[in-house]
């Protein structure tokens, strides 16, 4: 999964990509509103953490345009102390969710985790196929029970077709997902990390389509 992070506070933005990256996820900060709109723009987010008050163009208007060029990235705002004007603002502009500041950084994660799930019509933190299970807020990969370790690459391909389970999922979409903007994308990667994950899962759990991609369904339940 990718996330977008736009905030003008040096602290916070690394912090922040510190701690999501630490999490799992790939990550692009944006030091201002003029950045961070051409990213959300042109880029592909399965999420998007927004502060409003932005140098350039203020956060209200970034989302603004994402929203009448008609991008669906949930956005979830990061709002001024008890300021419910902007909480109203905020939502009123297409937020999905806000965080006011400060705020603890396991609460935002929790929200961010439950936005990316929402859009992709997950209603549980724990993603099953099978007997392949995938708990977002540990990390933690099991199968038959048994603990799998993957390496963070492995994760996020891994993750990304368990939140989008039974889809065909193209190589350009998961290198779009997987990886930051500044990542040297090489989409054989993709292929490595695919067979890494069966080797370390098991041959059947991800299905190459031979000219669309991969997909991930319900595989058999492992003898045991
Ligand atoms: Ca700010």
């Amino acid at each position: 999964m990718r996330v977008l992070i736009v905030e003008d506070e040096p602290n916070l933005g690394n912090q922040l990509r510190n701690t999501l990256e630490g999490a799992g996820y790939a990550v692009d900060l944006a030091r201002d509103g003029e950045e961070g709109h051409f990213l959300g723009s042109t880029e592909t987010y399965d999420a998007i953490i927004l502060d409003l008050g932005l140098p350039e163009v203020d956060g209200l208007t970034v989302l603004d345009r994402w929203r009448k060029e008609g991008k669906a990235t949930p956005v979830l705002v990061l709002t001024a102390r008890d300021s419910w004007s902007d909480k109203v603002a905020g939502l009123d502009a297409g937020a999905d969710d806000y965080v006011a500041k400060p705020f603890q950084t396991e609460e935002l994660i929790a929200r961010l985790r439950a936005l990316i799930r929402r859009a992709s019509g997950n209603a549980s933190a724990e993603l099953t196929a099978g007997d392949i299970r995938l708990d977002t807020r540990s990390g933690k990969v099991t199968r038959a029970g048994e603990p799998i370790k993957l390496t963070a690459q492995e994760y996020k391909l891994l993750s990304y077709l368990l939140h989008h389970k039974g889809k065909v999922v193209s190589r350009t979409e998961l290198i779009e997902h997987i990886y930051d903007q500044d990542f040297d994308r090489d989409s054989n990667t993709i292929e490595v990390f695919v067979t890494r994950i069966r080797k370390k899962l098991g041959q059947d759990v991800i299905t190459t389509i031979r000219g669309l991609g991969y997909s991930l369904d319900e595989p058999a339940e492992t003898a045991s």
